[in-house]
C-alpha cells in the first residue's frame, strides 16, 4: 500500500523497493525522488516495508472505528463495486 504513503520531504509517493541482505532481501518504501534522483534531491530515509504496512493498517483500523466515515466507505465502496463489478474483498468483510 506504498500509494498511501506521501514523503514529508518533497510530497512524492512512496515506492516500494527491495535490498538484498546478507540472508534476506528486505522490502522497503522509499521516497519516488530518492529512489529516482538519488539523496541529493530528496534525503528522506527508507522505510521497512512490514513496519510501515503495519503503522498504515493500524491508522485504517482507527478509522475504521469511525463508524460514520466506516459506513459511509462501505456505502460508496457498494457503489463502485456495483458500476465497476469490481471485487472489493481487500476490505474487511465484516459486512456482508
Ligand atoms: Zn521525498
Amino acid at each position: 500500500m506504498p500509494g498511501l504513503v506521501v514523503c514529508a520531504r518533497c510530497g512524492k509517493h512512496f515506492v516500494g523497493t527491495s535490498a538484498l541482505g546478507n540472508r534476506y532481501r528486505y522490502r522497503y518504501y522509499t521516497c519516488f525522488s530518492r529512489q529516482r534522483y538519488g539523496t541529493k534531491y530528496c534525503a528522506a530515509e527508507r522505510l521497512p516495508a512490514e513496519e510501515l504496512d503495519a503503522a498504515v493498517l493500524d491508522a485504517l483500523l482507527h478509522t475504521y472505528e469511525r463508524t460514520d466515515l466506516f459506513d459511509k466507505a462501505v456505502a460508496s465502496a457498494r457503489c463502485r463495486a456495483r458500476s465497476e463489478r469490481a471485487s472489493w474483498s481487500h476490505l474487511p468483510s465484516a459486512n456482508d
